[in-house]
């Protein structure tokens, strides 16, 4: 070994679901949404003479939209580079103690790289035997607290009352509620922030607004919490978000109608198609995600994530112990469900 080889920082990193080469596949593994993004995106006005100059450091235009939706002032908005930027600064800014950061056993497995990156210690209480958080395990002493609700990869919801009582436990520590899949039937935590000032919320629109191409996420949450975001954020790099995705954002958020309406078609093929994975003898706890995470009473996860990825139909599965039993499902199309289940009825045959 090199004694420079002693210098390098070694990690081991997050590996997002594959991104097949091949057309025509079915993609049901990294929960993207599969509607198109809005018409208003897609029109957005650009002058790309602008391209020319760096872009606006703050992303007011975004922030601006972000904050009004929410009903929220600007200065309690942060915008990066998807959640997974909002959320790496997160843990670098808000997670600098001693003790040790608490997140679920099963849950996003990028918590665990970004603690191991930054060298912030943490803990894992395991989710019990139903993949429900157990509340008491946040009630110890610790440098901070960040869970997805609904939960990654379960998709199972907790109640704004869990969410309170976990933040009544934790006043001196930041609680970050990762609400990447809150749009799709569950109850945000933002009406929390006028009690808990150590709360912060953080979201996508990589999901229930059709963008993970784009790239943007966002937090909200105390004014000097976002303060502290960007002076992180201004020490790596002030111009993360492109003019581009900037003017595409701010067009984003003004169509209600159409995010509506693709949310409520993603729940509406969720819950037909958890009736087909139900008749096929799979189990699941109800969903409030774009996916549904089920288990097979006889056929192992596994060989069915390999026969179907055969059919050129990509689902996800988690080699890890307690949930290798386990396919996460993306919800698609109806069309691409359809075909999802006519795969599995030959198969399971
Ligand atoms: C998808 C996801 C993210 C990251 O989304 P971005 O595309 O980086 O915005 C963050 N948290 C959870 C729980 C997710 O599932």
């Amino acid at each position: 070994m090199k004694a420079w080889e002693n210098n390098i920082r070694k990690v081991v990193p997050y590996v997002p679901g594959e991104q097949p080469k091949m057309e025509q596949v079915i993609k049901l593994n990294t929960n993207e949404n599969p509607y198109p993004p809005s018409l208003k995106v897609k029109n957005a006005q650009m002058d790309l003479n602008r391209l020319r100059l760096y872009p606006d450091p703050e992303a007011k235009d975004l922030v601006h939209a972000i904050a009004s939706y929410h009903g929220v002032e600007d200065s309690q908005v942060f915008v990066g580079v998807g959640s997974d930027d909002v959320l790496a600064m997160s843990f670098l800014t808000f997670f600098n103690s001693d003790k040790p950061l608490l997140f679920p056993d099963i849950t996003y497995s990028f918590y665990d790289v970004w603690a191991d990156l930054f060298r912030i210690p943490y803990e894992t209480p395991a989710l019990d035997d139903e993949f429900h958080i157990v509340a008491a395990d946040y009630y110890k002493a610790n440098g901070g607290v960040i869970f997805p609700n609904p939960n990654a990869p379960t998709g199972q919801l907790v109640e704004l009352s869990f969410i309170e009582d976990i933040l009544e436990h934790n006043q001196d520590v930041i609680v970050i509620v990762d609400e990447a899949y809150i749009d799709f039937g569950g109850q945000t935590a933002l009406p929390l922030l006028e009690k808990y000032e150590n709360l912060l919320v953080v979201r996508t629109f990589s999901k229930s607004r059709c963008l993970a191409g784009l790239r943007i996420g966002y937090a909200i949450g105390n004014p000097s919490l976002i303060k502290a975001l960007n002076d992180v954020k201004y020490s790596f790099n002030s111009y993360t978000m492109n003019y581009p995705t900037i003017v595409m954002g701010t067009a984003c958020m003004e169509d209600e109608e159409y995010f509506q309406e693709t949310v409520h078609k993603v729940m509406a093929t969720r819950e037909w198609f958890g009736k087909e994975l139900t008749r096929l003898g799979f189990t699941f706890e109800q969903s409030y995600a774009n996916f549904i995470f089920a288990k097979h009473k006889s056929v192992p996860a596994k060989e069915i994530f390999e026969a179907a990825k055969k059919e050129h139909i990509f689902v996800r599965y988690f080699n890890k112990p307690r949930i290798n039993d386990y396919l996460r499902i993306s919800i698609g199309t109806d069309d691409e469900m359809k075909a999802f289940v006519t795969f599995l009825e030959k198969y399971l045959q």
